[in-house]
Order: structure tokens, then C-alpha cells, then sequence
């Protein structure tokens, strides 16, 4: 997509907006697809909690992807536009002994991650196939808060629980289907990456049924020009060949599974919004949008730097810019960027506004969610309306304080 398609979308549309370039998801997943075309079984599980958009998850079940869920209501969504349940797995993390039945019953692969409930789960339904969520202790990821697992983490069984691991799985009889690792976001040196499978590989010879090992994710993608990104080439040729060589040693051929988010639909996203006011103070030019954290949290809670780029003047001479939100508290969403000359009334684009970023907003201040667009086959198409008073509204019940 270019920025006078984006422009013209802003145009159409209006700000702030969400904007998806289809083929960018379609070309992603399948740059995955290729590098890993030596494993005999390979499984994209769509990380849905990164963009939940209907019409993306229908984009990607298309292409053949399999979703990866976190709560039963994004179970529900996939059902919704029309994944078999057997094209969902479930991992939460958390959640209620009645939530993971219930998600089971609808026929939906459960991975479980802490040991109290594989107990109970074991206990009551030996014959489910069950997937275990273990923790490697690797330590990958570049924010402590998507850095999932590290010793401290709440994420998975210890691979130091095994002894009870495996007891557990005895005494109930239970059958485990699938092994599954998620070491967190921005796994940039492929030999780590490698050194947490084969802890999960040590895990898995221990199992007799399994069908799939699940590598989670973990794939870096580039956050502005020349930036690192996972090399997936490297990561296909060197995890394929050592997983084959798994399979040989546990004599049966398994699934390679995965699950990306951020890798399929990162890129892909561009949030537009109008700069509503220039103001110089004695230090500092700042840039204030339409927005702020209720659209676009990213930047406050992980850090994380947004490429930005004034669309309605993109051969303007740079300037420096603090650009924040309108929300009454510090929204900033990048200080002292060089960005073209911005002026009242400019669209400026974020870059990487696929993942985590419309699925984080909410109504902070009482304002409406933007629209989302999906870009496909060169023209724009609306895929969720711009919020309206009446949703802010809805649900709230006034209370009738006269009848008290
Ligand atoms: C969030 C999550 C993912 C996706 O992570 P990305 O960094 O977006 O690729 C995969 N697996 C699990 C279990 C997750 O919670």
C-alpha cells in the first residue's frame, strides 16, 4: 500500500482508522509456509488476541490457517466465520476449570499450563487429548511484559515439575496429545530459539501419543527501516532438520506447529489520525492527534516505537515532533521523531498497526473505537463501523435514584 491509498482511505473513511493491507497478511503467511515446506506437517495457528477483525481471521482461514485462542470468547469468534473446532487450540492461561470444559466439549484442542488443573481436567475427562504448556526458562523477548518464559514466569508447567508432570499422567490415565512452548515476543538469535526446543524435545520423548509439538512463537518483525527481524529462512532450514530428525528418533512423523501474531499481522496495519494541534513550547514542537491510548496503547505500556510518517506531506522537510494523544493524562506516542513538516489539519501514519493494536483499544475518555478497513484486491473495504455514542452508552443502566 502506498501513502496516497492510505490518504485517500483517511479520505473515505475518516480518522482515526485502522487500515489492513490483505495481501501483506496472505504474503506473510506464506513466507512461513515456504520456510518450513521441509517439515512433512505443518500447522499455522493465527494468534487471534493480535487482531481479532472477523474478516481477517476469514482472510487467514482461507490461506489454511489454524487458529491459536486465549479466552472462549475468541474460540467463539473463530467458530463464528467458520474454523472447524479442530483448526482452533486453546491456551489460556488462568482461567476456570469450567471455561476449559466447556471449550473442550465444543471439540476445541485444550493446552494447559499449570499443573493443578491438568490434575483435575486428567481426573474428569481421561479420554480428551490434551496438549501441555511447558515453561523452558529460556530467557527471550525484549519487554519483561511479552517475555513469557523466564523462571518467574506464570506461564506454563516448569520443565522442573516433570517428575509430577508425568505421575499426574499416570495416576489419571489422561492423553496427551501435544507438547506446546511460547517463549515470548522478539526471539531474535535463532540458536536460543533452538536451545529452548530442544528442551521441549527432551519433554516430548517422554510422551507416547503426541501428534504435534507447538513452538508458540516468537518471530521479530522490523519496526522501522533496516531494523532486525527474525530471520525465517534460517529458522525454517535449522528447526525443520532437527525436527525431522526428531520424529525419526520418536518414530512417528508429528506436526510442527506454530503460533504468530505479530509475524502474520503486524505489518500489515496502519492506524491514521489527524493532527489536531501544533504546539511549540519553549523546548519541545509537540503534535496532537485525534487519538491516544485508548486507540493505540502500544507505545505507553511496552515501548514500543511506531514508525510515523505525515502522509499529507510525506516530501516535506523534517522537523522534530513529540506527537501525543488527546487524553487527559501523558499519551505519548513518540518523542523528538523526525517527521515532515507537520501542519493543522495532516494525517499522519503509524506503521505496525496490525497486532496489538486495535485489539487493545478501549473507550478510555468515553470516546468511540476507530473503523477498521481491510485493503483487498486494491480497494478499501469497511470491516468494523466506527463506534457510536450509542455503544458508549450501552449496557449502562441510570439508576432511578427517586425510588430508593
Ligand atoms: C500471544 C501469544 C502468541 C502470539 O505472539 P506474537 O508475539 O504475537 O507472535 C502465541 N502463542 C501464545 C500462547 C500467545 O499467548
Amino acid at each position: 500500500m502506498d501513502t496516497k491509498q492510505l490518504l485517500q482511505l483517511a479520505g473515505e473513511f475518516g480518522n482515526p482508522l485502522y487500515v489492513y493491507d490483505a495481501e501483506k497478511i496472505i504474503s506473510q503467511y506464506q513466507w512461513l509456509q515456504k520456510a518450513f515446506s521441509k517439515v512433512g506437517s505443518l500447522r499455522v495457528n493465527y494468534a487471534v488476541k493480535a487482531l481479532s477483525n472477523l474478516s481477517v481471521l476469514n482472510l487467514l482461514k482461507q490461506q489454511g490457517s489454524c487458529l491459536d485462542t486465549v479466552s472462549i470468547e475468541e474460540v467463539q469468534l473463530g467458530l463464528h466465520v467458520g474454523y472447524t473446532p479442530d483448526r482452533i487450540i486453546y491456551t489460556p492461561n488462568g482461567v476456570s476449570m469450567e471455561e476449559i470444559e466447556t471449550v473442550a466439549a465444543l471439540g476445541v484442542q485444550i493446552n494447559i499450563d499449570n499443573l493443578s488443573i491438568l490434575e483435575q481436567f486428567g481426573a474428569k475427562h481421561p479420554t480428551t487429548p490434551v496438549c501441555i504448556r511447558i515453561n523452558p526458562h529460556v530467557m527471550a523477548g525484549g519487554n519483561s511484559n511479552i517475555s513469557v518464559g523466564h523462571i518467574d514466569s506464570k506461564f506454563g508447567i516448569s520443565i522442573h515439575q516433570m517428575p509430577h508432570l508425568l505421575r499426574i499422567v499416570e495416576n489419571t490415565g489422561m492423553h496427551i496429545n501435544g507438547i506446546h512452548m511460547h517463549t515470548g515476543s522478539d526471539i531474535l538469535d535463532i540458536e536460543v530459539f533452538l536451545y529452548a526446543a530442544e528442551i521441549l524435545f527432551e519433554t516430548a520423548i517422554h510422551f507416547k501419543e503426541l501428534e504435534f509439538l507447538d513452538f508458540g512463537s516468537g518471530f521479530k518483525v522490523p519496526y522501522k527501516k533496516d531494523d532486525i527481524q527474525t530471520d525465517v529462512e534460517e529458522l525454517g532450514k535449522k528447526l525443520s532438520k532437527r525436527f525431522n530428525a526428531f520424529c525419526a528418533e520418536y518414530g512417528r512423523e508429528l506436526t510442527l506447529a506454530f503460533e504468530p501474531g505479530k509475524f502474520l499481522v503486524s505489518e500489515a496495519g496502519f492506524f491514521l489520525a489527524k493532527v489536531n494541534v501544533v504546539k511549540q513550547t519553549t523546548s519541545t514542537v509537540f503534535a496532537g492527534i485525534d487519538s491516544g491510548f485508548n486507540h493505540l496503547i502500544r507505545p505507553m505500556f511496552y515501548g514500543s516505537e511506531h514508525y510515523i510518517e505525515n502522509i499529507s506531506n510525506p516530501k516535506g522537510k523534517e522537523r522534530f515532533y513529540s506527537v501525543v494523544g488527546y487524553i487527559c493524562e501523558t499519551d505519548t506516542f513518540a518523542s523528538n521523531r523526525r517527521i515532515a513538516e507537520i501542519k493543522e489539519g495532516d494525517i499522519l501514519c503509524f506503521r505496525n498497526a496490525g497486532a496489538y493494536c486495535f485489539s487493545m483499544s478501549s473507550n478510555y475518555n468515553s470516546r468511540v473505537r476507530p473503523a477498521e478497513v481491510l485493503w483487498h484486491e486494491g480497494k478499501g473495504h469497511l470491516i468494523r463501523e466506527r463506534e457510536t455514542f450509542e455503544d458508549i452508552l450501552r449496557n449502562q443502566i441510570v439508576l432511578d435514584l427517586t425510588i430508593a
